[in-house]
Parts: C-alpha cells; sequence; structure tokens
C-alpha cells in the first residue's frame, strides 16, 4: 500500500466528537465530492471506505442513513430527503449565492473545525509522496477560490503552502519535510507522522553519512596527492645528488617521508626527532620541493 494510502486510510479511521468539527469535515466532502443542486445531494467517490464515512456523518447530523446508488458504474450516497439535503447544504456550505465563499466561514470558525476540513480536504483530493523518495504532500482542486481557501486555511498552521496550476487543476502543495510533518499533525495522522518522521531521520542520517565520507575521501586524496608530490622531489634529489645534498633536518625529513609516503603531517612530524608540529613539517617538505625544482632548473 502506497504511503498516501496508508495516511487516508488513517485519517478515515478518525472522528470527531464535537458537532462543529463533524459539520467542518462533512463541509469538505460536499464541497470536493458532493453535488448539491438545490434540492438533490449526492457523494460520488470511488473510495467506498469513504462513502461509508460521509453516510456515518450525515446520519449523525440528520439522523437518516442516506442510501448507496450505482451512478456511471461508480458508487453513490444520496440523501433521502430533500429537507435534510437542504438542511445540510445549508450548514456545510451554506446559503446558495452568487457571492458565497468558496468555504463557508461558519464551518470553519474553530482551529479544530479547521483541522477537521483539512482532513476531509485530503482524504477527497490529497496525496503525499513516499519520504524516502521525496518530500511532496498536494491537494488538487478543481476551483481556484477553493485552492486559494484551503491554502488559507492551511497558512493559519504557520505552514507555508504554494499553489502551482496543472492541467486545469490547482494544486495546493508542500515541499518541506518539516512542513509535512506539520500538516500530517494537524490532520491528526500521528502513526503516518511517526512513520514519516523514522524515515525521515534515517534517510537524513544517510545523507550526512554520504557527506562525511565524501568529505573525507577528499581529504584523503588531498594527502596523498600531496605525498606523491613530495616522493617524487625527493627521489629526484636521492638520484641526482644524493640526500646528503641536503641540511641534516631536511635529510631526516625527507628519508621519513620516503618511509611512509602517504602518512599525514601531523604524523610524520612525530616520527622525526624531536618531534615537530605540523607546520614546521610541511614547512621542510615545501623547502625540500623547491630545492628538487631548482636541481630540475639547474639541469
Ligand atoms: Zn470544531
Amino acid at each position: 500500500m502506497s504511503f498516501s494510502s496508508e495516511v487516508k486510510n488513517e485519517l478515515l479511521q478518525v472522528s470527531d466528537s464535537a458537532r462543529h468539527c463533524q459539520i467542518a469535515e462533512l463541509t469538505a466532502f460536499v464541497n470536493l465530492c458532493g453535488y448539491y443542486d438545490g434540492e438533490i445531494l449526492i457523494f460520488l467517490s470511488e473510495n467506498t471506505r469513504l462513502l461509508d464515512k460521509i453516510s456515518s456523518l450525515v446520519e449523525i447530523l440528520t439522523g437518516t442513513r442516506p442510501e448507496i446508488l450505482l451512478y456511471e458504474n461508480k458508487f453513490c450516497a444520496r440523501l433521502r430527503s430533500l429537507e435534510d439535503a437542504q438542511k445540510l447544504a445549508n450548514i456545510t456550505i451554506g446559503k446558495r449565492g452568487y457571492d458565497r465563499p468558496a468555504i463557508n466561514p461558519l464551518a470553519v470558525s474553530s482551529v479544530c473545525c479547521k483541522r477537521a476540513y483539512i482532513r476531509g480536504a485530503f482524504i477527497c483530493t490529497g496525496s503525499v509522496s513516499d519520504p524516502r523518495k521525496q518530500y511532496h504532500l498536494e491537494f488538487s482542486n478543481s476551483d481556484y477560490d477553493h485552492a486559494n481557501a484551503l491554502k488559507g486555511l492551511i497558512s493559519s498552521f504557520g505552514i507555508d503552502a504554494k499553489i502551482i496550476t496543472r492541467k486545469n487543476h490547482y494544486v495546493v502543495y508542500i515541499k518541506e519535510g518539516e512542513q509535512i510533518v506539520d500538516m500530517l499533525n494537524v490532520m491528526s495522522a500521528h502513526k503516518a507522522l511517526l512513520e514519516f518522521e523514522n524515515l525521515r531521520v534515517v534517510k537524513e542520517m544517510r545523507n550526512n553519512v554520504n557527506r562525511i565520507v565524501n568529505c573525507e575521501t577528499a581529504n584523503l586524496n588531498k594527502v596523498v596527492s600531496a605525498g606523491v608530490r613530495q616522493v617524487e622531489a625527493i627521489e629526484y634529489i636521492r638520484k641526482t645528488v644524493g640526500l646528503s645534498y641536503l641540511s641534516p633536518s631536511l635529510e631526516e625529513m625527507a628519508r621519513v617521508r620516503l618511509e611512509y609516503p602517504d602518512t599525514s603531517l601531523k604524523e610524520l612530524g612525530e616520527k622525526l626527532k624531536p618531534p615537530v608540529g605540523k607546520s614546521g613539517v610541511n614547512h621542510r617538505l615545501k623547502k625540500i620541493c623547491e630545492i628538487a625544482e631548482n636541481l630540475k632548473g639547474d639541469i
């Protein structure tokens, strides 16, 4: 099962006990998978568990469970009476009119109700990527005003959602791991949140380990290539004028370097008698390389 389906299944099991939150969640369902023409109210979805959840909410709020019908090979839930349909439409999407807002502000006036609405919207139109692959959570909207109103609800929780257009749809999306965690929390997807966090920690730890390994490899390459150059210089001096050409301290340095061609400067310094610090070793090796260069120039 995809991570997205896991989140939705968890959200389908969340049930609010407060009537205001039940209305808020049902408002999302009416807006996003419901059709109301002033008389008939139906809900269409391929997800039978969602239709079941809607039916339960309708039953709690009206006292009557909707009838389930087959409509164009899809199941739909239809309210049995016109009065119930009208009553439910009024308390969810509000009274009909041209200036009716995309999300009825009365249905989402409290923080708890905003959470319930966002949860309902996610069940209908949301999806979230597997955190092992990428951080992406989105809601697809056919209506720009709804996308914008939903973005507003999300931002009231300090989460920065953005809108892009994709094939006549307005997609409200969140790209940042930390903010997706906040969204899962807002929607009360606590199990999914824990799983997301675990996968995120593993992913970030792996990234950190890779960064450290890459960094150490780079340092190692630097040590090796400097060592190779120094050994070449020392070999050149030895073959041309002999190491005794060097001052005693440089000669000792040269012999130690030949013996330990890929040891770090710090460790090389510890092998000298008396020991010399890293910068002293660096100075001596530079000097040896300069002498080799000069010798090459002379010949
Ligand atoms: Zn509420």
